[in-house]
């Protein structure tokens, strides 16, 4: 890949760092960060039509329906500032929605931070208890729901990590270092 513009996809289950690591990478390069979890928030805080459509489903940590995310994502990509490179996050959460992007725009690398399950359930607990702490839990960090989204994580999106493997698109990352030491990992593995 050159170094320029980057247009990469990260993935990872809840509590690998994906958030973490978007951010810095943003940051150093001037990527455009485009979360579909962020864009569905958005929706629920201004209470529009689509936000009422979905907390529910959000709340109990499901999936949120293919045509309503892949009309929320196209809308996004349409406003077209990601030129200069982005990181897409959150999406695609099932081979499905990889079809669909490969369909409509195309993607440089995969980011795949990969964490054992059990650090996974770990990091998921301990972030809950720490935005409850600061007053600021998320309708979906509750035990339950954070069960749910794993399950989701583990059925339906870690069979995406074999299929860009195949695609020979995977750059497959230890998410249990640091922070520096998991964005220098990705940093090298990308030619940035
Ligand atoms: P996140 O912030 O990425 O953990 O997303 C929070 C919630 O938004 C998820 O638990 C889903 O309910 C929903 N969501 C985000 N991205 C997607 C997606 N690509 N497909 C379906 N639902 C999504």
């Amino acid at each position: 890949m050159s170094g320029k513009n980057p247009k990469l996809i990260l993935l990872g289950a809840q509590g690998s760092g994906k958030g973490t690591q978007a951010e810095l990478l943003c940051k150093a390069f001037d990527l455009e960060h485009i979360s579909t979890g962020d864009l569905l928030r958005w929706h629920r805080q201004h209470h529009t039509k689509l936000g009422g459509k979905v907390g529910r489903i959000m709340a109990e940590g499901l999936l949120v329906p293919d045509e309503i995310i892949f009309g929320l994502l196209s809308e996004r990509m349409n406003q077209h500032d990601w030129n200069f490179g982005l990181i897409l996050d959150g999406f695609p959460r099932t081979v499905s929605q990889g079809e669909f992007l490969a369909e409509n725009w195309n993607f440089d690398r995969v980011v795949y931070l990969d964490i054992p399950r059990e650090v996974v359930l770990g990091r998921v607990l301990k972030r809950a208890e720490e935005m409850a702490a600061q007053g600021k839990r998320r309708d979906d960090d509750n035990e339950e729901a954070l069960k749910v989204r794993l399950d989701e994580y583990y059925s339906k999106t870690e069979p995406l990590v074999s299929w860009y493997e195949a695609k020979g698109l995977l750059l497959r990352v230890d998410g249990t270092q640091s922070i520096e030491a998991v964005q220098a990992d990705i940093r090298k593995g990308l030619g940035l």
